[in-house]
């Protein structure tokens, strides 16, 4: 059975595609590292199922009088900067790959890395619609608390505490009625919609410090880190690529010589303080290993690295071989001293990541007899992950590619949730049938 494309122009067409009831896999910008793309018609191919593509849908960007971002249809994280930029405005919270577009990020409940100093884009999200199951466009407010009531919805959001002060948990936060479209990956209907709080474009310093290879030393990482902590209202972001990321970048691009490398936004009008009570205090790292960066720089070789390694992994032609965990703080060094082991395994690899709020990327780069030995690794993580109550997938999502490690992390009562909500919002099961609410784990 093969796979049928089909691409959305108008909403019309798409509500009348979803009153027929066909089972469909909806994409947008098709950026997402845990659906395999390029293989999807393997992967379908016991099923009928219609690819749906949502990234031509017609697209329109308004300021409220509140400065809120209103955007309707398919606008790019891009998109949607460069407009605010002509009001003196800026996103708070936006992934790393600025192609992929608002709605699907309201339905991978995104990160980024400002979500260190403004928090997740869930918490900016102060009004959406979607359209469900009929073709009926619906409005959710983060005012509202959730609509709808299941038996197992109480024990779901006991469940859910231990993970409260994570970006994401391994299953969808369930309390507020926006909760029904974030993070829920396209499962419950397509958001069409979204209004989002914005900030001030205020005026950034780009900072970055050259450390030891972590694999050697972690006590400059630990001190660091442990000292940001209380630093999210002067610093933007703190991100981390190490050494081995330096192998993906262009020779004039590359920064330090076998060092690992903390980038840090500082708000300008905090530059000074931070300069002289942080950067010049650390015990482990002098000053003179402090440099400043520009703006464009800073965003190119960010992006850059994981990009590069999402192209040599398709070209080696294995699935991305990476984590994408996030622990609370007094765990971090644990996870280092994971990684610390988990690199003996003689794979090539590499470390980055949001590094402020202990969510990093470790990466292997095998070759294509080597991709089960990464495997076992990472199953060995998953294990840790779940005795830390961290969380294994905390931005890219679940997909279809992590459904194998997300298991573990469901009792019953998240798999009775998942039967409910999908029985009350998507009962012909014609949302994404086989994804983490619908498979069977
Ligand atoms: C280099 C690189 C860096 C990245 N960095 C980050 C990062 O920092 N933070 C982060 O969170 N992610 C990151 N990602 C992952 C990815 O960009 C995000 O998951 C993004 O939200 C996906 O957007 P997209 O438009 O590409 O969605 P797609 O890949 O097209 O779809 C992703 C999922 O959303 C669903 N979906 C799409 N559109 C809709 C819609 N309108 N309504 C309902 N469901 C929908 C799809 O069914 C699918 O399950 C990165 C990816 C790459 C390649």
């Amino acid at each position: 059975m093969a796979i049928s494309t089909k691409v959305f122009y108008s909403l019309d067409e798409l509500k009348s595609h979803l009153k027929t009831h066909k089972k469909s896999f909806y994409h947008s910008s098709q950026t997402s590292t845990v659906i395999p793309y390029d293989r999807l018609e393997t992967i379908f191919k016991d099923e009928e199922i219609i690819v749906g593509d949502l990234s031509k849908l017609p697209s329109s960007m308004s300021l409220t009088p509140e400065k809120r971002l209103l955007v309707k249809g398919a606008v790019s994280w891009q998109e949607a900067k460069s407009y605010l930029k002509g009001f003196g405005r800026n996103l708070m919270t936006s992934p790393t790959e600025q192609l992929a577009l608002i709605s699907a990020g309201v339905a991978t409940s995104c990160t980024g890395e400002r979500c260190y100093s403004f928090g997740t884009m869930r918490s900016q999200v102060k009004r959406l619609k979607y359209l469900d199951f009929n073709g009926e466009e619906k409005e959710l407010k983060s005012t509202d608390i959730l609509p709808i009531e299941t038996p197992s919805l109480k024990d779901y959001q006991n469940d859910f505490k231990k993970y409260q002060t994570l970006k994401n948990a391994p299953f969808p936060r369930m309390e507020k009625a926006i909760d029904l479209m974030i993070g829920t990956e396209g499962q419950l209907g397509i958001v069409t919609e979204v209004e989002i709080e914005t900030t001030e474009d205020f005026d950034i310093n780009f900072v970055f410090i050259l450390l030891p290879r972590w694999e050697e030393n972690i006590a400059p990482h630990l001190e660091i880190h442990q000292k940001v902590q209380n630093l999210r209202e002067k610093l933007v972001s703190v991100e981390l690529l190490d050494s081995n990321c330096m192998n993906y970048l262009k020779d004039d691009e590359k920064l330090g010589v076998n060092q690992d490398v903390i980038f840090l936004e500082i708000r300008s009008e905090h530059f000074e303080d931070v300069y002289e009570n942080f950067l010049s205090n650390l015990e482990h790292t002098t000053i003179d290993q402090v440099f400043e960066i520009t703006e464009s720089k800073f965003h190119h070789i960010r992006a850059a690295v994981p990009r590069a390694i999402f192209e040599v992994n398709s070209q080696m032609g294995v699935v991305k071989k990476g984590t994408d965990v996030q622990v609370h703080p007094d765990k971090f060094k644990e996870l280092l001293n994971f990684y610390r082991s988990a690199k003996d395994i003689g794979i090539r690899y590499c470390l980055f990541g949001h590094f402020g709020d202990a969510h990093l990327h470790f990466n292997y780069m095998p070759e294509k007899t080597q991709a089960a030995k990464c495997d076992e690794e990472f199953i060995k993580l998953y294990d840790e992950v779940l005795k830390w109550e961290g969380s294994p997938f905390a931005e890219h999502g679940i997909g279809m590619l992590k459904q194998p490690y997300i298991k573990k992390f469901y009792s019953q009562t998240e798999k009775n949730f998942f039967g409910e909500i999908k029985g009350m919002l998507d009962p012909h099961n014609q949302f994404f049938p086989t994804g983490f609410m619908s498979a069977k784990l």
